[in-house]
């Protein structure tokens, strides 16, 4: 395995320092560090942060490799600077068994660019009416602990209750797309003023908002963990910092997408901008900027999802709901966070690594970069000029980023997952 040493990197934007990764771990960190044999890379001026921690990937493998593979979407995250990702359910079949868990997690073993976890169906079929395998998954070889019907809400009460309880036998969480379904029949675009101009039907915040309120209170009566998936709107806000401040164990994410992007951008019909939960008002992007400054939304995760030209270049209404993500998740931060002064390298490295590890459970990520610590990191390049966004040149296999034609500030340099280089100079080494 080869050996590297990392010279002058700012270490989550402290000061510069030299890191020496040997045999899958960091050796050794510090000033003037000499590593005969190691290769050199010289960091100045790159910011080494924590390999980051998805816990929302799109992966579509199996079922539907038109638009995604594992091996192309493990690409695409280390590109992004992603160490490990958790690889949702709903492909086809549903990852609602021990055997399709495994089968997803030996794919992304065999691609080997980042950790792939795969997220276990909490319903059988996402049917929303009968708990799937929930303890085979966390006994396979995937050690399932993270599971969601996502893009379905579970919006049964009782079993949500009864998956809440389930999971704490073995440390579990479930992870909720909040949607009340009958408030979201037909809905296109987020319920208000643009969407009424534009005459679409209306999505409305509380569709979300109830049912994350429900949720707090069942994890709230039965002492469970409930994660709380893309929070859109500053009303779920409000009542995650309410749960929280009562001791609640709720967590939450919030996707770049909804830190950067408003409603109007629909104006012209563009659903490369069609996304669930869809894109809100400039009130509620600020409330979910503080809302992850402030840590009441614990952190980013992508929501990758992507989709075949012929599923998104087509009329609005006809069109799927999704945006590709992550590639471009570490400079939209960058953009929305950093740039405005609402966090700097090292609540970065906080809300995009060691708070995603540590909500899904994953050993061996989202660590501090200390001596001994496994070496998953990434080098991240603040000072590169802004490029804009171009999906021709993404690894992702579809092409539905909003952000395309956006310049955005910094570049991935370079990530390594246990000491591995997966990228380098802003390329996959294989
Ligand atoms: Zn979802």
């Amino acid at each position: 395995m080869t050996e590297w040493l990392i010279k002058g990197a700012s270490v989550a934007g402290g000061e510069p320092a030299d890191i020496h990764l040997r045999d899958g771990v960091i050796a050794a960190i510090g000033q003037d560090l000499d590593a005969p044999g190691a290769s050199v890379l010289d960091a100045a001026g790159l910011i080494a942060l924590p390999g980051l921690v998805d816990l929302h990937t799109h992966l579509r493998e199996p079922g539907r490799e038109d638009a995604e593979t594992v091996e192309t979407g493990t690409r695409a995250a280390a590109l992004g600077g992603y160490t490990a990702v958790h690889a949702m359910a709903n492909t086809e079949p549903v990852a609602d068994t021990a055997g399709v868990v495994e089968q997803v997690w030996r794919l992304g073993e065999q691609a080997g660019y980042v950790d792939v976890r795969p997220v276990g169906a909490v319903t059988v079929g996402l049917n929303g009416k009968q708990l799937a395998e929930l303890g085979a998954m966390a006994d396979s070889a995937a050690r399932v602990r993270v599971f969601s019907d996502d893009g379905l809400c579970v919006a049964d009460p009782l079993l949500m209750r009864r998956a809440l309880e389930y999971v704490k036998a073995f440390d579990g969480v479930i992870a909720q797309h909040p949607q009340e379904p009958r408030l979201t029949e037909g809905a296109q675009l987020n319920e208000g003023e643009t969407a009424s101009r534009l005459g679409l039907a209306g999505w409305p915040a509380a569709a979300e908002e109830a049912i994350i309120a429900r949720d707090c209170l069942l994890a709230a009566h039965v002492d469970a963990s409930l994660h709380v998936c893309h929070v859109s709107t500053a009303g779920s806000v409000e009542i995650i910092r309410w749960a929280k401040g009562r001791g609640v164990a709720v967590t939450a994410e919030v996707t770049p997408h909804h830190l950067l992007l408003t409603d109007d951008l629909a104006e012209n019909y563009d659903p490369v901008f069609k996304v669930n939960p869809p894109l809100r008002t400039r009130a509620d992007v600020d409330a979910l900027r503080q809302a992850l400054a402030d840590g009441t939304i614990d952190c980013v995760a992508t929501d990758h999802a992507p989709h075949p030209v012929e599923a998104k270049e087509t009329e609005w209404a006809a069109a799927a709901n999704g945006m590709t993500g992550l590639e471009t998740a570490l400079r939209v931060v960058h953009k929305a966070m950093v740039e405005t002064g609402l966090l700097d390298w090292a609540g970065v490295a906080d809300r995009m690594s060691a708070r995603p590890a540590a909500i899904g459970r994953v050993p061996g990520h989202g660590q501090p970069l200390t001596k001994g610590a496994p070496a998953n990191l990434t080098l991240y390049d603040p000072a590169a000029a802004a490029t804009r966004v171009d999906p021709a040149t993404h690894a992702s296999k579809s092409r539905n980023s909003p952000f395309a034609g956006m310049a955005l500030p910094g570049r991935v340099h370079a990530t390594f997952l246990r000491g591995t280089a997966t990228v380098l100079d802003g390329k996959v080494t294989r």
